[in-house]
């Protein structure tokens, strides 16, 4: 069924009776051409992509849980393509022009929403780092504007200018970013995958990996075994242990991200913000809750659920910019698990097991990717070369050196 003005006034006239599933509940099949282990964001997208854009349909998404159920709907949405170096820009730029014109692509409205994003600098030597990482984004084509504390000042009256620890000299605005419903991409690419002939199997765990002679052939499941001549891991914050089940150790660790939402309150600010002096970051739901985050857990773990240290340090840093969130109720929180990976960027490749493809490491900053990721990574399946814009995220990177490592602090997973 094609979603559009005139389904909705069909199905207003008919009592809404007629909607039928967005997706199909799959039941496995013994053989797929490829197998693509998690239902998340990047899972889904690659699932869509490479039924749409390769022609490859004899493909399953193989979900433990419900699709939505990790990180894909436990983000704070934000998307945007600022970042500094060669290997990062181009995958992020078309990873924002597919977001762009995602909902036409796969007919279903995730409420893209370009209201910018500005991060915010305190200090003389912040500005000129920004102001060279704006430069970067221009020469590449990316939209960037540096402005200064008054220009910031108009755009965000509610934060603290006048007497702040860390005062606010300005911001680097990304225009074209903004934040996008997280849960309704999971929906709507599963839901277009599965249109393209996909079957997305969901209460599905998968327990092991079938090699014979270095050759993944298949996965064990929970529903039994499962043959593939390609397996692709798209797990997030599994991915270390489902990589293990292939004798593969990998340059990641998990942590806990949190989340909060306040209470609904009347329109306060009208595009994301980033604190330049600690780690937070703000913007606001249509529904007028205030939707915040801050650093991960200090400490490896696969639980999906928060800590009170890292609350408190998360309500500093938003007390010293904006003091009046103090007033505000905290509606609900909760945790996701991070693949951190050990320079910060993520790995899109083959692994040296023939047959399986490795889509991990993004970090606190995969959901921006999720198209990018599963353009990029579907290419890598079906053509077995890696996509120009993604050429630069091997796994072999850690091995030789080549890191892109876009914060600058090494392999610090707390610092990325
Ligand atoms: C609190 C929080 C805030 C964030 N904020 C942002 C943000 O603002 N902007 C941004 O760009 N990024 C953000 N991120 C990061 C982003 O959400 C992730 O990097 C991204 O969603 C990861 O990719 P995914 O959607 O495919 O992951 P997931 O949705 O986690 O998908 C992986 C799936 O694999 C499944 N799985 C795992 N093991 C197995 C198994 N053995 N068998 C079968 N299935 C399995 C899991 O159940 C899960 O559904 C945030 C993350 C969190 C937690």
């Amino acid at each position: 069924m094609r979603y559009s003005i005139f389904s909705l006034l069909r199905q207003s006239w008919a009592g809404h009776t007629g909607w039928t599933p967005a997706w199909r509940d799959a039941a496995p099949k013994s053989d797929y051409d490829v197998i693509i282990i998690g239902g998340g964001g990047h899972g889904l997208a690659t699932a869509h992509y490479l039924a749409s854009q390769h022609g490859i349909t004899n493909v399953a998404v193989i979900e433990k849980g419900h699709v939505g159920s990790g990180n894909i709907g436990r983000n704070t949405t934000i998307i945007r393509s600022n970042y500094l170096l060669p290997g990062n820009t181009p995958f992020y730029e078309l990873s924002l022009k597919l977001w762009e014109g995602l909902e036409q692509d796969i007919n279903y409205n995730a409420m893209v929403s370009q209201r910018g994003v500005i991060n915010l600098y305190h200090s003389d030597a912040q500005r000129d780092a920004y102001a060279r990482r704006g430069n970067a984004m221009r020469i590449a084509g990316v939209d960037a504007e540096l402005l200064g504390k008054e220009e910031v000042r108009a755009m965000l009256p509610f934060f603290n200018y006048d007497d702040a620890r860390f005062p606010i000299q300005g911001g680097l605005l990304q225009r074209r970013g903004g934040s996008v419903r997280h849960d309704a991409v999971a929906w709507g690419y599963a839901r277009a995958a599965d249109r393209g002939g996909v079957d997305i199997v969901q209460n599905c765990e998968v327990t092991g990996l079938a090699i014979e002679a270095g050759r993944v052939v298949g996965v064990e499941t929970t529903r039994g075994p499962i043959r593939a001549r390609k397996v692709a891991l798209a797990v997030a914050g599994n991915s270390s242990r489902l990589a293990a089940m292939a004798g593969l150790r990998l340059p990641i660790e998990s942590h806990v991200l949190q989340a909060f939402v306040s209470e609904g309150v009347k329109p306060l600010i009208d595009t994301v913000v980033t604190f330049g002096a600690g780690h937070f970051y703000v913007s606001q739901s249509d529904k007028g809750g205030l939707v915040f985050g801050g650093d991960i857990d200090g400490y490896n773990s696969y639980a999906q659920r928060g800590n009170l240290p890292v609350i408190e340090d998360v309500m500093e840093s938003a007390m010293a910019l904006w003091p009046g969130l103090g007033r505000i109720r905290l509606l609900r929180h909760w945790g996701g698990i991070m693949d951190m990976s050990m320079d910060g960027s993520p790995i899109i490749d083959h692994t040296p097991i023939e047959g399986l493809y490795l889509n991990a490491g993004w970090c606190y900053g995969g959901f921006k990717a999720t198209p990018g990721s599963g353009w990029c990574f579907a290419h890598l399946i079906a053509t077995d070369k890696p996509h120009p814009v993604a050429a630069a995220y091997r796994l072999d990177r850690f091995a030789t050196g080549r890191l892109i490592d876009e914060k600058g602090v090494g392999a610090q997973p707390n610092l990325q």
